[in-house]
């Protein structure tokens, strides 16, 4: 490279931002289009499980199909992220034509436009270039974030590869060579603001060399992976949700006993509705070193994000959190909603969408005023939260009119309404 890059800051809120290819480079690059505020339109005739969640959601826009190269009319930046040189460079060409900056995966010499390696510090973001070399780049990150995490009261590096300049997945994967010890971490990963995890979530993380990944993970949080960590995407596992798990299980005892850092991140906290006791099981079981780091779970931190504090002071002196996954009257059911109805404290429903129609109606059945202030919170703590404010008797129809989905919260109890003011 003759000259040097120019470094910006792109502002993308509500501009048109094309994504070629839907694998893992498109999964690890998505996320931080999508809190730039892009309008992502991503082309590809196949998606990763990650990528159709945001498809879903309504976060991007997809055509199942190849590139042609019209797709870029209008658009401001392209991201090329497939492996077939002959189809990157149809895109190249497409962009060059009409002035448009295109990013290269695949080829960063034929690239007009580089992606730094980012670290982000609330309203901070430091983008490092590193002439064409990303490792010599993410080397300078980790050391830059580093130093601002020191200054902001984040605990240091462990020091597992004394020695060594760097550190985090790639220093820990040349330390991990002679044969040492894997261990795995259950991590929470907080409810969705990648900021909520826990400082030492977030140190495990970095020391990784595997990550298995839940679909409700924070996508931003994989965004500053090394390339050369593992990335196993547990949503994208085939068979039914048994098989899947003990495939998971498999997949976390395997890489650890193959002497790997293995982090399994996990939504929110790890033992709440997260399966995380079952893997802590099997690794244990396998002789595996097993740690579990709590998460910042959406059970209290999304209502607190949205305005609802679960208790409040002469309001309400406890909170219940419950899984509606099961409807009410299935014998599979492990909750006595009967009971619940009879609580004046809060009432936290997790995965409640499908069946909240039954279920409200169960709670006012048995005594619970249908009057109860009641709130869903979809995709808390994100930039695409939505809140619904309502009663517990009218709270099921008002979610259908309002179109909303999972994941959401629901929060049942005066307490609803105890900051409304503020
Ligand atoms: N272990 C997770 C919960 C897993 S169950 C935790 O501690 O948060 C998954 C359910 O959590 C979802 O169906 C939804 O009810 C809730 N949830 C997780 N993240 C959420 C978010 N950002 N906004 C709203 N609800 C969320």
């Amino acid at each position: 490279m003759s000259a040097n890059p120019y470094p910006l800051g792109l502002r993308l809120a509500g501009r048109p931002v094309v994504v070629v290819g839907g694998g893992a480079v498109a999964t690890r690059r998505v996320p931080a289009l999508l809190d730039a505020g892009a309008d992502v339109l991503l082309v590809s005739p196949e998606l990763t499980p990650a990528l159709r969640a945001h498809v879903d959601a309504g976060r991007l826009r997809w055509e199942p199909r190849r590139f042609v190269p019209a797709d870029l009319d209008g658009a401001w930046l392209v991201q090329v992220a497939v492996d077939d040189r002959a189809a990157a460079a149809v895109v190249s060409s497409a962009a060059a034509e009409r002035r448009i900056f295109c990013v290269r995966a695949d080829d960063r010499a034929a690239a007009t436009a580089w992606t730094p390696a980012v670290t982000r510090h609330g309203p901070v973001t430091v983008a490092v270039l590193g002439g064409g070399d990303p490792r010599r780049a993410m080397t300078v990150r980790d050391a830059v974030r580093d130093l601002l995490s020191a200054r902001t009261g984040r605990a240091p590096a462990g020091g597992t590869t004394a020695g060594s300049a760097g550190r985090g997945p790639a220093a820990a994967g040349s330390a991990r060579g002679g044969g040492a010890p894997g261990r795995v971490a259950l991590v929470g990963a907080g409810p969705g603001d990648p900021e909520l995890i826990t400082v030492k979530g977030w140190r495990l993380l970095t020391e990784a060399n595997v990550v298995v990944a839940d679909r409700l993970v924070p996508g931003l949080l994989l965004d500053e992976l090394r390339p050369d960590v593992e990335l196993v995407d547990a949503s994208k596992i085939p068979y039914g949700p048994s098989r899947a798990q003990e495939e998971i299980n498999r997949i976390l005892v395997d890489r650890a006993l193959a002497g790997n850092a293995v982090v399994r991140l996990k939504g929110g906290d790890p033992y709440v509705f997260g399966r995380g006791g079952e893997e802590l099981l099997a690794c244990a079981g396998a002789g595996v070193p097993v740690t579990v780091v709590p998460g910042v779970t959406s059970a209290i931190a999304v209502p607190a994000v949205a305005g609802v504090p679960v208790t409040h002071r002469a309001v309400a002196h406890e909170f219940t959190v419950v899984s509606g996954h099961v409807a009410p009257d299935s014998p599979a059911s492990l909750v006595r909603w009967e009971s619940l109805a009879g609580l004046r404290g809060t009432l936290v429903v997790l995965m409640g969408l499908k069946n909240l129609a039954a279920i409200s109606a169960t709670l006012v059945a048995h005594g619970r005023p249908a009057d109860t202030p009641a709130i869903v919170v979809q995709e808390g703590t994100t930039g695409g939260q939505r809140l619904l404010r309502s009663t517990l008797g009218a709270v099921a129809q008002d979610v259908v009119a309002a179109g909303l989905r999972p994941p959401a919260v629901v929060v049942v109890g005066d307490v609803v309404d105890a900051l409304t003011s503020y």
